[in-house]
């Protein structure tokens, strides 16, 4: 049975409670309208500090809060954890879990996946880092190599698990190979009696010819230099053809591994199927200049699920910062539809590049402002503490940094049970 909420104020339907999800919701804090947002989670994730879950700096609870909690205090909103299935343009229903809810206006920032680029079976032994689950498991994956070369009897089977390949030179291949690689030399470094953590080998496997693509090549090699510095072997150029569960074949080779970490790619989540509509390469639904499906002017696509440009032509990158510009611009625009206005074109203000290399490097591109090393990694740390949500989550990151930081010690070193692998439909 279809639920109809008992009021006459325009429903706005939002799925997802990711950055541009939540900022929508919020934006239309004080506007007269009923919003329903779904999510097929109770928290939102900071997904630009996943990767310290996963190396064992953070726990899960100091990058994700509870949705409910979040908008507690905004009346016309109501959370709903449930997952959609489908949306029906023509009857202007969602379909969910729980069953289908109408609106008048639908906002749909469902995010973004993993993608394996045809080569979905890599999943199982190459996790990527998307979700709260994804980071434990990597966690698990890193911890437990260590244990069980502790145990192994054979050289050759200590030398495979003491072997980590992280696939993709992006930020998050960067940070997560930095951070291995410090997990290793620094913080497990006398914890073991019968190997040396040191001893383990991190490889940065990269497609293209160079690390960090979007950001300048002067930070691309500063970068490189900076991990090879940390004992980081940095592969470019290098095409993963095969990932099984005992390594990765390379054109150059194999490299047996006992950890792989997916940092490759990513695709937009299955918005286009739901709506049948025309979508890029990466499946982002391509949307109209102020953020709405082709010939459904109340129905809006936004953060990593659209596909859009921005003034130069240039398409929108999948960061948070977007996400919550276009957010913000669709609450903005349904609040002035609902009033009988209307608002110009999205235009999207590329607020800049952040990327850590270890716990004392970054590089910072914000226009002319070019930051790298130590004072990067200040700023870095600075901008990540001041857009986590909630007093308790910053007070904890930063006095958890702060500690790492002199003592190089992780607290998060828990081993936790194997979540089963979710496959995004
Ligand atoms: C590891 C990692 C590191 C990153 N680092 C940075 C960074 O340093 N800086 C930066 O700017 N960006 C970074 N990003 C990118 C940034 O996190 C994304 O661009 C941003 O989260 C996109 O926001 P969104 O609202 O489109 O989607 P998301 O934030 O992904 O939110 C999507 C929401 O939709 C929900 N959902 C999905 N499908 C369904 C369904 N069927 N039913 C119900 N709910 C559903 C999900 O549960 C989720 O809550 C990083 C991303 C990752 C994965």
């Amino acid at each position: 049975m279809e639920r109809t909420m008992p009021q006459t104020k325009p429903r706005v339907v939002i799925i997802g409670a990711g950055f541009g999800g939540l900022e929508a919701a919020k934006t239309l804090g004080r506007e007269p309208v009923e919003i329903t947002l779904i999510d097929r989670q109770n928290y939102h994730c900071f997904q630009p500090l996943l990767y310290q879950v996963a190396t064992a700096a953070l726990s899960p609870a100091d990058v994700a809060w509870p949705i409910r909690h979040i908008l507690r205090q905004q009346k016309n909103a109501t959370v709903l954890m449930t997952e959609v299935k489908g949306i029906d343009l023509v009857a202007r229903i969602v379909s969910t879990e729980a069953g289908p809810f109408s609106f008048d206006f639908l906002v749909i920032a469902t995010g973004a996946r993993n993608s394996y680029f045809g080569h979905d079976h890599w999943a199982e032994v190459a996790p990527g880092l998307k979700r709260i689950e994804d980071a434990t498991r990597i966690r698990r994956n890193i911890l437990s190599a260590f244990e069980e070369a502790e145990i192994a009897r054979e050289d050759s089977e200590r030398k495979r698990l003491l072997t980590f390949v992280i696939i993709g030179g992006g930020p998050t291949g960067v940070e997560m190979a930095g951070a291995i690689a410090e997990i290793a030399r620094q913080t497990l470094a006398r914890d073991f009696r019968r190997i040396d953590p040191r001893a383990a080998r991190i490889v940065l496997i990269e497609g293209g010819p160079r690390l960090l693509p979007t950001f300048s090549a002067q930070h691309s090699s500063y970068a490189r230099d900076t991990l090879a510095a940390m004992g980081v072997d940095v592969m470019t150029s290098s095409p993963v053809h095969e990932c099984d569960g005992g390594g990765v074949d390379l054109p150059g080779g194999r490299i047996e591994a006992g950890s792989i970490i997916w940092a490759a790619g990513v695709m937009a989540s299955p918005a286009a199927q739901w709506l049948s509509a025309e979508h890029d390469r990466g499946g982002r639904v391509v949307v109209c200049p102020d953020l709405s499906l082709q010939g459904f002017k109340d129905i809006f696509v936004i953060g990593d699920t659209a596909s859009v440009k921005d003034a130069s032509g240039r398409p929108v990158p999948g960061l948070a910062s977007a996400a919550k510009q276009m957010g913000k611009y669709v609450g903005k625009l349904i609040a002035a539809r609902v009033a009988g206005q209307s608002l110009p074109p999205f235009r999207y203000r590329h607020e800049g590049s952040l990327a850590t290399i270890g716990r004392r490097a970054a590089v910072v591109e914000l226009g002319p402002i070019q930051l790298k090393g130590f004072i990067g990694w200040m700023f870095w740390s600075a901008v990540h503490i001041y857009f986590l949500i909630g007093l308790r989550n910053r007070f904890v990151v930063a006095i958890t940094w702060l500690w790492s930081y002199v003592t190089f010690k992780r607290g998060a070193r828990l081993i936790t049970e194997v979540p089963p692998i979710v496959h995004d439909q």
